[in-house]
């Protein structure tokens, strides 16, 4: 279905929508959470969710206790992950780590694996043996792979034919892949079935590898195999690839016979649902994904492998006391996106701090805005204002929408700035990133 549109002005008085929900429950909560009690919250996971939930938890009321737990010392966002597999950002951009959340915030980091949670203690047992007791445990695990939900896609296999969907060493892989292949090699990209983290990063991927391929590889082919007959920003993509990469890229939909049921990672070949075979010279497969295991260990999964949350805390619809955020959730139809981990994190936050303080939480709210990027200098968006209606989460009418299919080349050039600015304002409100000065 068509999305409705949106013009600049009303772009422009969304994000002033979106600073206003940031302030609102900036400044509403704390003031009544500082009169208040505090408590101990342990928080699983330092990416978009677990990051920002660890800081505006200080935030509201600097007297909670908050341990971050979370297993790399350093963060490689997927945000930006496809402008460094075009050549286009360096892997130090994308970067992060937790000094800043330490140091300014007072959050205490660990870095460790959790392994398991026992929800009737309230305790998080670490891979270093040690257990944290919690008032509050907050889950921002992202996802993990179904590694039995694609014939021959395993982790070794990833080895070979990359996902390079969590962002950081298989990223790199990818890259050198992609380098090291002749011109006039042929790169297939399997995209997922539906729910998957971000639902535009295949067709970003493949507009920046076609960007690279143009520049250095330009007899180059890419074959997109989708599991899907629909997919986000489509007629966008499909304008913005005509213009810049002529027939590079080619996309098959489900129902053309693109849906990719099999994995030969050693040969690099696929097959699909209806027996095609096609071998690639550089294999990327992005795999089916579930919640991140320590969701399960914990006991907040339901039957498809994502977490049920109840809609105005997100708090676990099965456990009490255990909250989720980001990816792991089911939240539909807010997107799997690092800008929805952001917004639900600043709202359980508030929840929490209103429950220690003994208050109601405050009406809860949620904005989102992706920009994915087809060149340099070209950028397009989906964007939308969610809250609960009738119990359950709505996209607000009329808030949102999709960049305008005839904007002209300024509008583009705009938007591809407005990424750039949004990544890196996103990035310092998470992990406390300063990109200039
Ligand atoms: C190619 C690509 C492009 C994208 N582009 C965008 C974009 O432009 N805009 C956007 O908004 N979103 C984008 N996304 C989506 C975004 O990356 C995710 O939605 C976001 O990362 C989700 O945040 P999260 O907190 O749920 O999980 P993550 O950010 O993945 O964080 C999970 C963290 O938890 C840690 N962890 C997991 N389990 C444990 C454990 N048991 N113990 C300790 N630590 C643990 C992990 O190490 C990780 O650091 C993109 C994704 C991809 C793949």
């Amino acid at each position: 279905m068509e999305q409705p549109r949106i013009n600049r002005r009303q772009a422009l008085g969304l994000l002033g929508a979106a600073g206003a929900v940031t302030a609102m429950t900036g400044l509403g909560v704390p003031m009544a959470a500082r009169a208040g009690g505090a408590g101990h919250v342990v928080v699983v996971g330092g990416g978009f969710g677990g990051a920002t939930a660890a800081k505006f938890l200080k935030r509201f009321n600097p007297a909670v206790e908050v341990t971050l737990v979370e297993a790399s010392e350093h963060f490689y966002t997927c945000p930006f992950s496809n402008w460094y597999l075009g050549g286009i950002k360096e892997m130090a951009y994308i970067r992060h780590g937790y000094d800043e959340l330490r140091e300014h915030y007072g959050v205490h980091v660990v870095h460790a694996t959790a392994e398991d949670v026992d929800g009737d203690r309230h305790e998080v047992r670490l891979s270093t043996g040690e257990r944290l007791r919690y008032d509050k445990l907050v889950l921002s695990p992202g996802i993990d792979f179904d590694w039995d939900g694609l014939a021959g896609y395993d982790e070794a296999a990833a080895e070979k034919a990359p996902h390079a969907w969590k962002a950081g060493e298989q990223s790199r892989l990818l890259r050198r892949q992609l380098e090291a292949m002749e011109d006039g090699g042929l790169f297939i990209l399997r995209a997922p079935e539906n729910p998957f983290r971000c639902p535009p990063g295949p067709y970003e991927r493949v507009s920046l590898i076609a960007h690279y391929f143009k520049q250095h590889k330009p007899r180059s082919k890419i074959l997109l195999l989708d599991a899907k007959d629909n997919f986000s920003k489509q007629p966008l993509f499909l304008d913005g690839w005509a213009e810049f990469y002529g027939d590079m890229i080619e996309w098959v939909g489900a129902s053309q016979d693109g849906r990719v049921v099999a994995v030969d990672a050693d040969r690099r070949e696929v097959e699909t649902e209806f027996g095609t075979r096609h071998r690639a010279d550089v294999l990327n497969v992005v795999p089916p994904q579930k919640a991140g295991f320590i969701a399960r260990r914990a006991g907040v999964t339901d039957a498809s492998g994502w977490v049920p949350v109840k809609p105005q805390t997100f708090e676990s619809t099965q456990i009490e006391d255990i909250y989720v955020v980001g990816d792991a959730t089911i939240a539909a139809p807010m997107p799997k996106s690092g800008f929805c981990a952001n917004a639900q994190a600043k709202v359980v936050a508030s929840a929490i701090v209103s429950e220690f303080a003994g208050h109601a939480p405050p009406p809860a709210v949620w904005n989102n805005t992706c920009y994915s990027l087809i060149a340099p200098g070209y950028g397009i968006s989906v964007a939308g204002v969610y809250k609960v209606i009738d119990g359950h989460i709505a996209e607000v009418p009329g808030s949102g929408g999709v960049s305008p299919r005839e904007a002209d080349e300024a509008f583009r050039a705009r938007e591809a700035e407005y990424a750039v600015n949004w990544y890196e304002a996103i990035s310092e409100d998470t992990w406390g990133t300063r990109f200039r000065g």
